[in-house]
């Protein structure tokens, strides 16, 4: 273990996702810089949009968003990023039983669009990766310890130890109290809630296709699946925002998160011939995101936890180990829990924490 005793950091933040990002961007706003630890070898957590030279990026994690998510469209607009419109088009492949064909159905109008970000989410992460800076961030470094100390706080990472005046944890909830131990306790109305903190997303499947040319676009037909019969639930046109490269992307059914790769894209492929014919294996490439197999997304839980159970939670907002430890991270978000519009909001909210209690810090 390499003691980093010698470098005391006035803020370590764990977890380098949209989350743990955010906040060290305002932080440094105001004149204070944090440090990140990453378990990951990369960075961006539930966000990953994976690139291919000359193809449509593909988003593995998050990608829609709406205009009610306030948060998130003023932080685009600070960082000069835009956002396009999903496309929908007027109508869907619909799979209502299995016993039937499918059928294509009229969408009535959208209302409500949803938005993606120019260029994929991950633009998002690389962006606030520039202005906090590369060097702050320290990839690797699986947090499995924190303690109170008379000076302040100390992390143990699998390799290294580093000492704090604050830490904040940008870690789902359930993950957290899954996989770190403390020293002292958490309070035990915490740990009651946390252990049935559903992690948004965290049993999903994501799966998608890049191709050539974009045959779903013909007449009478749609990029747009609506299955009951599955594997793939539901599955959307997801060109880039230039309309330039092509690709289908859509959730997978997420029970089949033990097969193998090989085995979901026959699965993919199967349904798919059904809409659009045998086309459908002249893919250029196939990706998926099997996010229960990702140990810093997924724990498994010890009892029944419904989706979004807990999230937003009001018990998130205390400050612990006498003021040195905060809890930020999407799923602790009053407000749009679970998503993008969640993480920055929490992150909003430990800033101000920070900011207020510790004006000292502030320069
Ligand atoms: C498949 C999928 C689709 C989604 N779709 C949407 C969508 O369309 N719209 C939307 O708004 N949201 C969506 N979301 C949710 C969105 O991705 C999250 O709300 C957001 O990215 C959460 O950010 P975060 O920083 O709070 O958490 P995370 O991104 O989970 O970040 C936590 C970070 O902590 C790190 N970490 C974990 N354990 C440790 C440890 N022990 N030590 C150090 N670091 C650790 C992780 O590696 C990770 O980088 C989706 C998520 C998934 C998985």
């Amino acid at each position: 273990m390499n003691n980093k005793n010698a470098a005391l950091h006035t803020v370590l933040i764990i977890g380098a996702g949209l989350s743990g990002l955010t906040l060290a961007y305002y932080l440094k706003k105001k004149g204070i810089t944090a440090r990140l630890l990453e378990a990951r070898s990369r960075i961006g957590g539930r966000i990953f949009t994976s690139y291919q030279e000359g193809t449509a990026p593909l988003e593995i994690g998050a990608t829609w968003l709406g205009k009610k998510h306030q948060a998130l469209n003023n932080l685009l607009t600070e960082l000069d990023l835009g956002i396009f419109e999903q496309i929908l088009g007027d109508s869907a492949i619909y799979e209502p039983i299995s016993t039937s064909p499918p059928q294509l159905v009229s969408l009535p109008p959208n209302n409500d669009p949803s938005y993606r970000i120019r260029g994929g989410s991950s633009i998002l992460i690389n962006t606030l990766v520039e202005k906090i800076g590369k060097e702050n961030i320290l990839l690797e470094q699986i947090v499995t310890n924190i303690s109170s100390t008379t000076n302040g706080i100390s992390v143990k990472t699998k390799t290294d130890e580093f000492q704090a005046n604050l830490i904040v944890s940008t870690l789902p909830p359930f993950l957290l109290i899954s996989t770190i131990e403390f020293e002292p306790n958490l309070p035990e109305a915490l740990k009651k809630i946390t252990a049935a903190t559903h992690t948004w997303m965290g049993e999903s499947i994501k799966v998608g296709l890049r191709y050539s040319r974009p045959f779903w676009r013909a007449e009478n037909s749609s990029g747009t699946i609506f299955s009951n019969v599955g594997p793939i639930p539901e599955m959307y046109d997801h060109a880039d925002a230039e309309e330039q490269y092509f690709s289908i992307k859509g959730f997978f059914n997420g029970a089949y998160f033990s097969i193998s790769k090989k085995e979901r894209l026959e699965m993919v492929l199967t349904q798919l011939e059904k809409y659009y014919g045998p086309q459908v294996r002249n893919f250029v490439s196939y990706e998926e995101g099997v996010w229960r197999n990702e140990p810093f997304t997924y724990a498994p839980y010890d009892q029944h936890v419904l989706p979004h159970q807990n999230n937003g939670h009001a018990i998130f907002s205390d400050v612990l180990m006498n003021g040195k430890f905060y809890l930020a991270g999407s799923e602790t978000a009053e407000q749009y829990p679970g998503y993008m519009e969640g993480a920055v909001r929490s992150a909003q909210r430990v800033a101000k924490q920070i900011i207020e209690n510790h004006s000292s810090l502030v320069s």
